[in-house]
């Protein structure tokens, strides 16, 4: 039983219990799958906020998690607190120095547009609605991974809350072996309050998507694994396979139909982002042609995620290499003959910079994998959640010979539950388990291992 009225002394953002009004809006994640019902929420305004509430729980012996968003909500929290950030709103940005600012509530989406009247971009997830913080914790592998590598590459500095109640920073100079395990190690670790990232000279792409329709969805997909082999590396390709529902929310183009999207960034002029992107565009008749020239601001229509709360369930994985058999198993089970209950199975092309460490090392898992694999399904009545686990189990069974050891955190799958701990390698888990138990010795901050 937590002590509201003490908590509440110490902090100016609201804290609530379950049967406070707002209580269920608060913990809201993004994840529909999943209903926080923590001993109380803690609505962050300010870094002394974390600071006041770690402090609370370690005295109390209360567990704390930590949620932005909810994009990466793996597990129900059913006790403790739960501290929500998404009032650390706070975004700057220095155009003299290249550097962005970032309060642990602040989205992609924000950081981007924030960015783009300077000609600068960070180096964002796929979706404008995901946390940067959550996402730079796990690496993080976006529209631009070949040409600029894991997004985590890019921070400066973490401003963190501790188990221990106190603010430090960590960077290069200040507590460098916690610096190398937030690049990465995702969680365990403390309470990120805000983060320092460089941003990159961009002020256009060649990038969008090629959309095939059904009947050119398996030469769309062969000629994209072999154009990976070979390809620029400064381009940056995904490819997914997608069922839209017959629904209204869907473009009436793509609506009730199963097609192929590969989507294409190269950061550089449309002239060469043509010629790099002629062999995609020439492999099959393209029935949607969203392929030009972009402004770096509008980024996240690159793979035009969905930003609407979903019940999704998904797989990450991470692949070794591509080829035709692969293509094969992927077309036997999602192909436009098949009937899976699942909605998407993407593939992302990583590989190029993407596989070269910062020169002081991070904690980021799975460099040496040249892809990376999701497949995701949102339940309905036609297919419920256990129909969808068991479909994703067999195809998952199918890209066993493919898959690799290690995967990156940020894929971790939900199906059944969340397994962290092959994002890396064993050497990084020893290494990060060091790190967890000098800053959170008593576990202050669980972490499914
Ligand atoms: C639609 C969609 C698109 C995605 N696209 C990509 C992509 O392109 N590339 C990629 O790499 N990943 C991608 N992801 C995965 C995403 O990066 C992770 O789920 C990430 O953890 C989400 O962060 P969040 O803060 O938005 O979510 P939250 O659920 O709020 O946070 C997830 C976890 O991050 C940690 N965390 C969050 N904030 C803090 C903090 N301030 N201090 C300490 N720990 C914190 C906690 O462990 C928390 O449980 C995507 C996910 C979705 C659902």
């Amino acid at each position: 039983m937590v002590e509201l009225e003490a908590l509440r002394t110490r902090i100016t953002g609201p804290v609530l219990g379950p049967l406070d009004p707002g209580f269920e809006e608060e913990v809201a994640a993004w994840s529909l799958n999943y209903t926080h019902t923590p001993d109380t929420a803690v609505g962050a305004t300010s870094s002394r906020d974390v600071a006041e509430a770690v402090a609370f729980a370690r005295d109390n012996d209360l567990p704390v998690r930590i949620q932005s968003t909810g994009h990466g909500s793996h597990e129900a929290v059913t006790d403790g607190i739960l501290i929500l950030t998404r009032r650390l709103d706070q975004l700057s940005i220095d155009p003299a120095t290249c550097l962005a600012t970032i309060g642990a509530g602040v989205q992609w989406g924000a950081v981007v547009a924030a960015a783009a009247p300077y000609g600068l971009a960070p180096i964002p997830g796929s979706s404008p609605t995901v946390g940067a913080v959550g996402y730079l914790l796990g690496g993080g592998v976006g529209p631009l991974a070949r040409s600029h590598g894991f997004s985590s590459d890019y921070v400066r500095d973490f401003e963190v809350v501790t188990a221990a109640g106190e603010t430090v920073h960590a960077n290069e100079s200040e507590h460098p072996d916690l610096f190398w395990a937030l690049r990465g190690g995702k969680g365990g670790l403390g309470v990120v309050t805000q983060v320092t990232v460089r941003l990159v000279e961009l002020a256009d792409l060649y990038g969008g998507s090629l959309v095939f329709d059904a009947p050119n969805i398996d030469t769309a997909l062969r000629a994209w694994v072999d154009y990976t082999a070979t390809a620029d590396p400064d381009v940056t390709t995904s490819v997914a396979i997608v069922r839209a529902p017959d629904l209204p929310f869907v473009p009436e183009p793509l609506r009730g139909r199963t097609v192929l999207s590969i989507r294409f960034a190269y950061p550089g002029s449309a002239a060469d982002g043509e010629r790099l992107a002629a062999a995609l565009r020439g492999a099959a008749p393209v029935y949607l042609d969203m392929l030009g020239e972009l402004p770096a601001a509008n980024i996240a229509d690159i793979h035009n995620d969905p930003t609407a709360p979903s019940a999704s369930i998904a797989h990450g994985g991470m692949i070794e290499r591509v080829d035709q058999e692969l293509a094969t198993v992927i077309l036997d089970h999602a192909g436009a003959a098949a009937t899976p209950p699942y909605a998407v199975v993407e593939v992302r092309h990583l590989g190029s910079r993407a596989s070269t460490d910062v020169p002081e090392g991070s904690a980021v898992g799975g460099r040496t994998s040249e892809f990376t694999v999701n497949i995701l399904g949102i339940p309905n009545p036609g297919a419920p959640a256990r129909v969808i686990s068991e479909a994703v189990g067999v195809l998952v069974g199918a890209l066993t010979p493919w898959l690799a050891h290690v995967t990156t955190v940020n894929f971790v799958s939900n199906v059944p539950t969340a397994v962290h701990a092959p994002s890396w390698s064993p050497e990084q888990r020893e290494r990060l388990a060091a790190v967890r138990g000098r800053y959170d010795p008593e576990g202050v901050f669980p972490f499914s291992r």
